[in-house]
């Protein structure tokens, strides 16, 4: 069995639709009486939306659901299905904590709670019989005020073992009048030794390149190599990897087809910039990591030795992987499941 490491994914949009819909039905949810077959629930939620920002109001209505009295119902069934029918070895679930938190309570109290969330997901994840290593990006929000996205950060310092790195979410229409305090969030961050990635490049609203430099990864980035190639080199040298979620871009509208992906794959190859295959929602897109690595097949976007390229750089980048080596020799130390949930 292959066995891969996922770096982009988001609690919001990994649950598979059915086990949303059942959930919704069990509960008697609003939405479950809207969409009262499953089908139509499926296409509801898997429909491709006209932008990004459109495409988040749906994160937001998962977000609803996913409170703490449900959380560990969601976390463990997906942990089942990304080792069962996805060969995932190694996790990064990201999501905003605040936004799981009681909205009843202050912002104070609130942020307090934050921690009660990350570690009831530490705690769900851990299933000894599916021998898979999670670890959590807490995403700060570009909707959520200062304060909120410093105890993000606060946070994250506190809980290493269960916490492997922040990331920034949320339209990306919304960095630009806060830059400069996006700028001192993510350099305070790495200063404090955390790992750092963000939604950047990712659409053409989402040009900021004064955060590269404090960032280890870029979620997606993909507009570095179809718009700004001469920042390469920089990427190159500081050894950042791009995340690249294909299904993304075509739900969200920031493409059109998979083809310029073509593009992007060959200017990072000969620029020396890494690249890693992610499926940033598979819930919400319905489809799985391996299919995300078919789909590009298929197409000819990547061929099966820039597959290979693509698997072991996401090991190279995780932040919390504690082995060295190829896939290969990871397979070879899975005859103790103890060692990879350590
Ligand atoms: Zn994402």
């Amino acid at each position: 069995m292959p066995l891969h490491a996922e770096l982009h994914r988001h609690l919001g949009g990994a649950i598979v639709p059915r086990v949303f819909w059942r959930f919704l039905v069990r509960a008697g949810h609003p939405l479950a009486v809207k969409y009262p077959d499953y089908e139509s629930f499926e296409e509801f939620v898997t429909l491709p939306r006209a932008s990004l920002t459109e495409f988040l109001e749906l994160h937001t209505l998962v977000e609803e659901v996913q409170r703490i009295e449900t959380l560990e119902y969601f976390v463990s069934k997906l942990v089942r299905g990304a080792c069962v029918f996805e060969g995932i070895l190694y996790l990064e679930l990201r999501y905003s904590p605040f936004y799981r938190t009681d909205p009843s309570l202050s912002i104070s109290q609130r942020i307090e709670q934050m921690r009660t969330i990350v570690r009831i997901i530490g705690g769900a994840a851990h299933q000894p019989e599916y021998p898979l290593r999670l670890r959590q990006i807490l995403c700060m929000h570009s909707r959520l005020p200062a304060e909120v996205n410093q105890a993000v950060i606060d946070l994250a310092v506190t809980e290493p073992e269960l916490v492997c790195g922040v990331d920034l979410a949320g339209p990306d229409t919304l960095y630009k009048n806060r830059m400069g305090e996006l700028v001192q969030l993510f350099r305070g961050a790495q200063e404090r030794g955390l790992k750092t990635t963000c939604h950047l490049f990712e659409t053409t609203n989402g040009f900021h390149p004064e955060l590269l430099p404090y960032l280890n990864r870029i979620g997606h980035g993909i507009q570095i190599p179809l718009h700004r190639p001469d920042l390469l080199p920089q990427l190159a040298e500081r050894g950042q990897c791009l995340e690249i979620c294909p299904t993304s871009y075509l739900k969200t509208g920031t493409l059109t087809d998979l083809s310029a992906l073509r593009t992007v794959f060959d200017l990072c190859n000969r620029a020396g910039v890494d690249t890693a295959i992610c499926t940033d929602n598979p819930g919400l897109h319905n489809v799985r990591l391996p299919f995300e690595f078919e789909n590009l097949l298929t197409q000819d976007i990547i061929d099966f030795e820039q597959l290979r390229r693509c698997q072991e750089a996401a090991f190279r980048h995780a932040f919390s992987w504690p082995h060295q080596g190829s896939p290969e020799r990871i397979l070879h130390r899975m005859a103790d499941p103890e060692h990879v949930n350590a």
